[in-house]
């Protein structure tokens, strides 16, 4: 992904798609993969247009061409992205890319809760203002990146956001935010265009995940995926927050919550059999209350093997199709076995 970015830069042209690690394009593509920049490129699903796919049975299929539309029968790119290498091997991948903006601008702005925070983000999506990045840092998290990357920000839960568009564009968007996040009690507001600035913040983002390891030497980060309608998103952070704090846990909580995507990190002291069982009671709860709020167990890891329980209670009948979809193009069973489908399918 970094190598792709790399070779267009003197181009004009990007990939959006950024999640943490600098991931293959195939492992994104087959996981599905999302990041900072969803809220406004969209995901793997909106950014690939065709796959090459060497199948179980050894024929090499093509899904698509390079059109930006196609009605051409069933949409076999949309089934290959996010199979978790379950169907087949993706060995080409054609991707759409965009331009580099003429402005870019970051913000950041503090507020008195992770309730305040959200509920500016769900006005934010319901005026439809075209932010390219809006991402949520609890309490927590921000002390962990003060400490880490020895900054000053306001102890209390932060919004990042990135805006793309012409010299003129940006300064509405920002403008615009302002008055927003005023309603709802944001303090602290401060966007730049300066790249330096906005390296600054933004790396502070993309260090979170080590931040947050330095809060607990030792521990092993257990990362959860939910995602929920961003009408839910306030309620769901917030009720987060309270289980981890009754059962003990450290909880430190990021989101992509323009997508109403958040990842609770369990700090865990994988030699404490007790602190271990807590942790998996808070992934169970949580998953389970995402889908009871009509949103996913796992909005960009994928479901892999860990998530294999929860697939069913989300989906339903929807997971004996998947089976029957499995069956006809890996009858063998070769391709990533133990992955997506529950025992009784996989
Ligand atoms: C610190 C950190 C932060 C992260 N943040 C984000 C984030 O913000 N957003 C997000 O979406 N994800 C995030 N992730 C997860 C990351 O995006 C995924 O791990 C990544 O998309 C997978 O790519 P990979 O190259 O690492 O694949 P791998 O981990 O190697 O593989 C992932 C899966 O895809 C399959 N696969 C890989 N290549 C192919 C192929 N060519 N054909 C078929 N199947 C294949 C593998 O068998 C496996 O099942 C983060 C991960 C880390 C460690």
């Amino acid at each position: 992904r970094e190598a792709l970015n790399t070779h267009l830069r003197d181009q004009g042209l990007f990939f959006p798609i950024d999640p943490g690690a600098n991931a293959s394009l195939g492992g994104m593509t087959a996981t599905r993969a999302s990041g900072t920049n969803a809220v406004r490129y969209g995901t793997m699903k909106d950014n690939v247009l065709a796959v090459e796919v060497v199948m179980a049975d050894g024929t090499v299929i093509r899904t698509g061409a390079r059109a930006r539309k196609s009605s051409a029968g069933y949409d076999l790119t949309r089934l290959m992205v996010g199979s978790e290498g379950t169907l087949g091997v993706i060995t080409e991948i054609t991707l759409k890319l965009q331009g580099i903006p003429e402005a870019i601008s970051s913000a950041r702005c503090s507020f008195p809760s992770v309730e305040a925070a959200c509920e500016t983000v769900q006005s934010v999506i319901q005026y439809g203002l075209p932010v390219a990045r809006i991402e949520l840092l609890d309490a927590m998290v921000v002390r962990a990146v003060n400490a880490y990357a020895k900054l000053s920000l306001p102890e209390t839960p932060m919004l990042l956001l990135e805006f793309h568009g012409s010299d003129a564009g940006v300064v509405e968007q920002t403008e615009t935010f302002a008055a927003l996040a005023d309603e709802n009690g944001g303090t602290d507001y401060q966007a730049t265009t300066t790249m330096e600035e906005r390296n600054k913040l933004w790396q502070a983002r993309h260090d979170a995940y080590w931040a947050m390891l330095a809060l607990r030497p030792g521990c092993k980060a257990v990362a959860t995926d939910v995602c929920v309608p961003i009408s839910r998103l306030a309620e769901a952070v917030g009720r987060a927050n309270a289980k981890a704090a009754e059962l003990g846990l450290i909880a430190p909580i990021v989101g992509h919550a323009g997508d109403g995507n958040f990842h609770a990190s369990l700090l865990l002291d994988m030699d404490d059999a007790d602190e271990v069982a807590r942790a998996e009671d808070f992934i169970s709860w949580l998953n389970e209350l995402a889908i009871s709020m009509e949103g996913t167990c796992t909005g960009e890891h994928g479901i892999g093997q860990g998530k294999r329980p929860y697939l069913v209670k989300e989906l339903g009948a929807a997971v004996g199709v998947m089976g029957a979809i499995k069956q006809a193009l890996d009858p063998d069973n070769i391709m990533n076995p133990g992955k997506i489908l529950p025992e009784s399918l996989a």
